[in-house]
């Protein structure tokens, strides 16, 4: 029956065997997946009993939002949660690039310097600090700026971080994922050893994790090794799908009151900003996201084993460990990026029926093809890819909400390159 519903979505049969061959090999690494989706989904649930969430919780506030119940009590489960003292998890924080752009400016002063031990940040940061001249970047306000890049094999340059850290180093910024970058992700582990190591020579530097992508992917989140902040976005993991928009920023005490300062103002600070009846799929949304995590998760270690299988390289391997939700697949050819993004779009509940092409976009030194069916504008927890025309020729995806859907997209993926001929299956050679 359900290889029938494929075939009706447009799925081969050619194509159907040789997913369900590869998945088949997959048991194991399902399993773990879902034992840590267990963990976290009970590490959530308990964050929510000990705050005492109700359905008050979910009611609308309006005007200053003053006793804001539900905003406060929400701030309080994602400081459980994330295992640090306090946090501000707000629609007014618009995205992620936001979110770490208040945890930087809050805590920086004129004369500081931000160091990244984790080379290159994300390419919208790049803006933030200055790193490209921009209006109201850290740069206009007296903050330098300094990178030590990790290690050819992707792990922290120690002895470079130690030399790096001068008296007017303030902050240290960590980025968890890979981003879009062929580097390895960072462990969670491996982050607690950069943090352990920076406090060693100066317990005063704040220590920042950019945690995009990486929440719940690993049972343990990098409060839990002595992070000041933790910083990302809601239409990412932990917004599990529902949350409309918002980003967070988990952290000590004082970190987290310097960024309410920001946010809103001087002397308000987390007393203000009304909630507009976003509390209800703010909660629910990080209930789900450990299982939705998962799901995505899935997604990408079957899309990485069915393509390497046909031949392709990709980042991470098959059979690599994971550290966030991203997969990146290199085609080596336009059309393969091309008809990979026509095969998520296909596959997608909304907007199935248009078809992506790449386009010059702001900020691109190439055209770029996108493919997104989603709920929430640019939510990357959806089921999407992207990946701009040129060398290597590499496509980037992630998400899904539901494991059947990241399954049926990647097989679309797989039909509309199969069905172009840029791929020969395993049983094609049988006949
Ligand atoms: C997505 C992302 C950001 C920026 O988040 P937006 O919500 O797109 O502004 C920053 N850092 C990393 C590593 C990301 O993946």
């Amino acid at each position: 029956m359900t290889d029938q519903m494929y075939q009706s979505l447009g799925i081969s049969r050619e194509v159907y065997d040789y997913s369900e061959k590869i998945l088949s090999g997959l048991n194991d690494r399902f399993r773990k997946i879902d034992d840590i989706a267990e963990f976290n989904q009970l590490k959530v649930i308990k964050a929510m009993q000990d705050a005492r969430v109700s359905a008050e919780c979910f009611e609308t506030s309006s005007g200053y939002g003053y006793n804001d119940r539900g905003r406060d009590t929400l701030e309080e489960v994602y400081a459980n949660v994330f295992h640090t003292e306090a946090a501000l998890v707000r629609p007014q924080i618009t995205c992620g690039t936001h979110a770490l752009a208040i945890a930087l400016s809050a805590n920086l002063r004129p004369g500081d310097e931000l160091l990244s031990v984790s080379g290159k940040p994300y390419d919208t940061l790049e803006e933030v600090i200055g790193i490209r001249p921009s209006r109201g970047s850290l740069a206009e306000y007296g903050v330098t700026y300094a990178q030590v890049d990790l290690l050819p094999d992707g792990s922290f340059d120690f002895e470079g971080i130690r030399q790096a850290i001068r008296p007017q180093t303030r902050l240290v910024e960590i980025q968890r994922s890979k981003g879009y970058q062929t580097r390895p992700t960072l462990s969670v582990e491996q982050i607690g050893e950069a943090i352990a190591f920076i406090k060693n020579i100066r317990p005063d530097i704040l220590c920042m994790v950019d945690n995009c992508y990486g929440e719940f992917v690993e049972p343990m989140e990098p409060g839990e090794f002595g992070a000041d902040m933790v910083v990302g976005s809601l239409i990412k993991n932990p917004g599990g799908g529902l949350a409309p928009a918002g980003g967070y920023i988990a952290g000590t005490l004082s970190c987290i009151e310097q960024c309410a300062f920001r946010l809103t103002s001087p002397g308000l600070g987390r007393e203000v900003g009304a909630n507009f009846g976003v509390m209800q799929p703010f909660y629910q949304g990080l209930f789900l996201a450990p299982t939705v995590t998962a799901a995505a998760l899935k997604g990408a270690v079957f899309a990485a084993n069915i393509y390497e299988k046909l031949g392709f390289s990709v980042v991470p391997t098959g059979t690599e460990e994971r550290h966030d939700i991203i997969q990146a697949i290199e085609f080596g050819f336009p059309e393969g990026v091309i008809s990979f993004c026509k095969g998520i779009q296909a596959a997608a509940p909304v907007d199935s029926y248009v078809t992506p092409e790449p386009w010059a976009m702001p900020g691109y030194d190439s055209d770029v093809i996108m493919a997104a069916g989603a709920f929430v504008q640019g939510s990357s927890i959806e089921l999407s890819a992207d990946g701009p025309i040129k060398e290597p020729y590499a496509v980037y995806f992630q998400g899904g909400l539901t494991w059947p859907h990241a399954k049926l997209g990647i097989m679309m993926s797989l039909q509309k390159l199969y069905e172009k001929k840029l791929v020969k299956l395993p049983n094609d050679q049988k006949d």
